[in-house]
């Protein structure tokens, strides 16, 4: 992760929506390019991979925002009715044509930001109508918009009020009607579940995990954002493609990683929003494990979908050098996604999906003059957006 490769003075050579050639300018003859784009004193970088994000939600929650500044904690804004409830419900409560417009509107914007892959889950529905439409309008975002998505049923998000002193009937729902109905229409690549004190506990995710493999749907899960008892060893038990958060990890937790295909993922922006501790970056890399950046984009923890903030975010605040963030935001969020054959770096074969810089002295002027746009243009499948 600490190596960068880098070509300066490079030139680029797509055809249609494919990389198919790069090098130094000084090996090349005579390039015969329809267009030509020059990008002096610029760098040209791989899109964003922006492995985990909600961005499928109705309305915002700055009140709870308010509130929270005011003293209250997110378990107390949850106990009170807040938190993902409030969102379900207003979600219940909002046409599919009404959310489809409200997520387009946030999609455009990360796109414009350098997002070129992206991974949506559902889990404001909590009813089997509510999910499905969630999980319809992610595919018809997938439908209009030139990006990469994937899909993830997080149905395990919260426990619905009228469970409230039955979880086990809404965890038998998720298995026996919402996943079964999921796989059928395949509206679906990945099954998550919000694994915490509270939320879903390890028997929880073990059967949600068990019934989503049998129905083809990966595991990917939400684990150790604000306790560690064991939800990471269930996640490579089931041999989940991505383990996110981590902000709180024990030694059993890295070292269940070792060996393992799993991908940890973590998400800066979450902890910057809610005041949390920072995943351990350094602590996972250290060890020899690779680690993937994403933003989290969702209503309560991180209303932001911006990889260039988390990009710096994990540069100030978990010590990781330029050449890990950017390697953690591209290539390993696509193995976050299952993409990464396809996206995630500038290689022959691959995708034409890249961003081109204002002119900036370095790469690591991006992270470093953060808040910043150094965006000039993003190119999906060949075309400029
Ligand atoms: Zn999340």
């Amino acid at each position: 992760m600490k190596i960068l490769p880098s070509i300066k003075n490079a030139y680029l050579l797509i055809d249609h929506d494919t990389i198919v050639d790069y090098g130094s300018m000084d090996d090349i003859q005579n390039l015969d390019a329809d267009q030509v784009i020059d990008a002096t004193g610029k760098m040209v970088l791989p899109t964003w991979c922006d492995s985990h994000t909600h961005i499928v939600y109705s309305g915002n929650r700055e009140q709870e925002f308010v509130d929270r500044i005011n003293g209250l904690s997110y378990e107390d804004i949850a106990n009170r009715g807040g938190g993902i409830l409030n969102s379900a419900e207003k979600l219940q409560n909002t046409s599919e044509e009404d959310l489809y417009q409200q997520s387009a509107k946030r999609l455009q914007k990360v796109i414009k930001l350098g997002t070129g892959a992206i991974e949506i889950k559902s889990g404001y529905g909590l009813t089997v109508d509510a999910e499905l439409k969630m999980l319809r309008v992610i595919k018809r975002l997938k439908k209009e918009f030139p990006l990469k998505v994937r899909a993830t049923l997080l149905a395990a998000h919260a426990i619905p009020k009228e469970y409230k002193n039955d979880k086990t009937a809404f965890v038998d729902l998720v298995i026996n009607k919402m996943i079964p109905e999921v796989a059928k229409e395949q509206l679906a690549n990945y099954i998550d579940v919000f694994c915490e004190k509270g939320y879903f506990d390890l028997e929880d995710t073990e059967r949600i995990l068990k019934a989503g493999k049998e129905h083809g749907l990966i595991p990917k899960i939400h684990v150790n954002q604000f306790n560690a008892f064991g939800g990471v060893g269930v996640g490579v038990k089931y041999e989940a493609l991505s383990v996110d958060h981590l902000e709180e990890m024990n030694i059993e937790d890295i070292d269940v990683l070792k060996n393992s295909a799993t991908m940890p993922v973590a998400l800066p922006s979450c902890s910057y929003f809610l005041s949390i501790p920072y995943t351990p970056a350094r602590q996972i890399i250290d060890a020899g494990l690779p680690l993937a950046l994403a933003t989290d984009y969702n209503p309560g923890s991180t209303p932001s979908g911006n990889m260039n903030f988390v990009i710096s975010t994990a540069c100030i605040k978990m010590k990781m050098t330029p050449e890990e963030a950017i390697n953690a935001a591209t290539i390993n969020g696509a193995y976050a996604m299952g993409i990464g054959t396809m996206y995630g770096s500038i290689t022959k074969g691959k995708k034409a999906n890249l961003i081109i810089t204002k002119e900036i002295p370095s790469y690591a002027f991006m992270p470093y003059a953060f808040g910043e746009n150094h965006i000039d243009n993003v190119i999906i499948n060949g075309q400029i957006i």
